[in-house]
């Protein structure tokens, strides 16, 4: 068996502190490599820090999350085209719409995701989806802006119906250990219908932490760290009736097929 893929974390963020230790912790832990997410231009710089240091554990992605559509500032297409040219394997993430939070409203947000797309688009980069309650508008957007040949859907928790209206689109779809808990367990029975080689699994630390029972590495103010990934892993595969090893093994080759890594 080969490693675990974090296929979505923020491991910039400032919350989770000392980023050596906690990638000494992961690696420990059978971690490989990650997928580590900005989500506005103010943490560009510090995504790419964090790749240049680690190369060959840390693939950067640059975008901006739609809860900070507002602080896009002129020019920052041109900017994310650049970095996406400097770093060939790093992609689009994090972008979305978001009508849970009222703002930026979904009209900030629509316009800056659909440029994020057309870029990914341009450039044949995977981008990393945040939708939540927005799964219309969703569709709308890829009306106006078809999205890059494959996406992924982080934390996906729409239903069987909106992932077999995706799926044709070039979805794909990671499940994070924050539906682990009991009141979540529709979106267990959703993972179990979607086909196997669309399933990468994430931990989207420091957010999004599992049930305390399958957290192996806790964190103080219930923060999620990456390293609990594993243990994510295992209590999907129990809950999919797979052994660990292949749901391991699965994940992993999907997410280098998602992302066009090495
Ligand atoms: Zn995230």
């Amino acid at each position: 068996m080969s490693g675990w893929i974090d296929a979505h974390n923020h491991l910039q963020d400032a919350r989770l502190g000392d980023h050596d230790s906690i990638i000494r912790s992961m690696r420990e832990a059978g971690i490989e490599k990650c997928i580590v997410n900005a989500t506005r231009e103010d943490d560009w710089s510090k995504v790419e820090s964090l790749a240049i240091a680690h190369p060959d554990f840390i693939i950067p992605a640059f975008g901006i999350h739609p809860w900070h559509a507002h602080t896009a500032c002129p020019g920052w297409q041109e900017r994310l085209t650049a970095l996406l040219i400097k770093y060939p394997q790093s992609s689009i993430g994090e972008c979305g719409l978001d009508r849970w939070i009222d703002s930026p409203s979904i009209e900030i947000q629509t316009p800056i995701f659909i440029d994020q797309l057309r870029i990914a688009r341009e450039l044949n980069r995977c981008a990393t989806i945040h939708c939540l309650r927005a799964w219309e508008p969703l569709f709308d957007a890829f009306k106006h802006q078809a999205p890059p040949e494959k996406f992924l859907l982080h934390s996906f928790n729409g239903s069987i119906e909106i992932a077999h209206r995706l799926i044709p689109l070039g979805a794909r779809f990671s499940f994070s250990g924050y539906f682990l808990k009991p009141e979540k367990s529709r979106t267990i029975e959703v993972f179990r219908q979607l086909p196997p080689e669309l399933i990468l699994l994430e931990t989207d630390a420091p957010d999004m932490t599992p049930p305390a029972e399958f957290t192996t590495h806790p964190l103080a103010g219930n923060l999620n760290h990456p390293a609990n990934l594993p243990a994510i892993s295992d209590t999907l595969a129990k809950a999919l009736h797979t052994s660990p090893e292949h749901l391991a093994d699965l994940t992993r080759a999907n997410t280098v097929d998602c992302f066009t890594i090495s």
